[in-house]
């Protein structure tokens, strides 16, 4: 297995009957970048900008952001790097930036929500990016996008951020995808609608499994309805990437489903183009999806989607994955 993973290190993701698709890593800081290259990661599928925010007494400088996010892509090389812009509220908080107290922090004034309420701290991170995009493959998104007019609000001013950093003569790129990440159930139903005017989807399987379930992610006396194969996720899963391929758009996931030896067939049967999971994970899913046909998985889908619980779906895929 040691020799097969060393190999696996510098190929790229083919299943196989042939067909690529992109393992990609998660990352907190520009630290991160040397472990995902250590683990032959193709890309950076999530890079959790709100840590550069966190531990410390004052908001992050345009800067110091810029320096940061050029980076990351520099280290990266060209491979294609997803930032997401700041997600705080929730369960994370600032110390310099003290919100009103909410009863449902999960459902309240959190990531996109609070970065068009605070429009500065927004366009200065949006600047930052832009200014860092010359030195590598950048590709926004969006956390926490609930209806198109949020989206269309943030890429309204991403563009006017650009515009103005143009006029001033900075240089920035021209290929910069912005896209959204998939984690409340009425975008993932709406994805058709969505796929129209985004670049891709990314599905945050995290939060999209606490809010469709309405289960509380860290609250364990309900964690037995944290079901990532509940057929409500999947059908969402479905859902989300097939209306994305119908626009020629491409669809990754983020959350931690990516990583999981169970979900991995059913995905790759679904048609999701990127893989996003911790780097120490990375080599096993490229030997596992080595070894399967996404064409096989492909004929099972529907049957999975007719599944009635959790449960089921998961002994269908392990029977599966036995037998082939
Ligand atoms: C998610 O919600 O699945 C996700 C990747 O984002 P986070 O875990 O940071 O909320
Ligand atoms: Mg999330």
């Amino acid at each position: 297995q040691k020799s097969e993973w060393a190999r696996l290190k510098h190929e790229a993701t083919i299943t196989a009957d042939g067909h690529h698709v992109e393992l990609g890593a998660n990352i907190g800081t520009p630290n991160d970048v040397v472990g995902v290259i250590d683990h032959g990661g193709e890309a950076i599928g999530l890079y959790r900008t709100e840590f550069l925010y966190m531990g410390r007494s004052q908001f992050p400088t345009e800067d110091e952001q810029t320096e940061a996010y050029a980076s990351v892509l520099k280290q990266m090389n060209g491979k294609p790097t997803v930032v997401r812009t700041l997600d705080i509220g929730g369960d994370k908080e600032l110390s310099y930036l003290q919100l009103p107290k909410e009863l449902n922090p999960f459902l309240g004034l959190r990531a996109i929500r609070l970065c068009l309420e605070m429009k500065d701290m927004f366009r200065t991170q949006l600047r930052a990016l832009l200014r860092a995009s010359i030195h590598g493959n950048l590709k926004i998104m969006f956390p926490m996008i609930a209806t198109l007019e949020e989206f269309r609000q943030a890429k309204a001013l991403f563009l006017e951020e650009k515009a103005k950093l143009e006029e001033q003569g900075v240089e920035v790129s021209n290929s910069i995808e912005v896209g959204i990440m998939v984690e409340i159930p009425s975008t993932a139903v709406m994805a058709d609608v969505f796929a129209k005017e985004v670049d891709f989807f990314s599905i945050g399987t995290n939060d999209l499994i606490q809010y469709t379930l309405a289960a509380d992610r860290m609250n364990e006396r309900v964690s037995y309805l944290y079901q990532p194969f509940n057929p409500a996720i999947l059908r969402l899963v479905k859902n989300v990437i097939d209306a994305s391929h119908k626009e020629g758009k491409w669809t990754g996931m983020c959350g931690e489903m990516a990583g999981d030896e169970i979900a991995i067939p059913i995905l790759l049967g679904m048609g999701l183009d990127e893989f996003s999971m911790s780097a120490s994970s990375i080599l096993k899913a490229r030997s596992q999806i080595s070894k399967l046909s996404k064409a096989e998985l492909e004929s099972h889908i529907e049957t999975i989607l007719t599944l009635s619980t959790s449960e089921e779906v998961v002994s269908y895929v392990k029977k599966l994955t036995v037998t082939e």
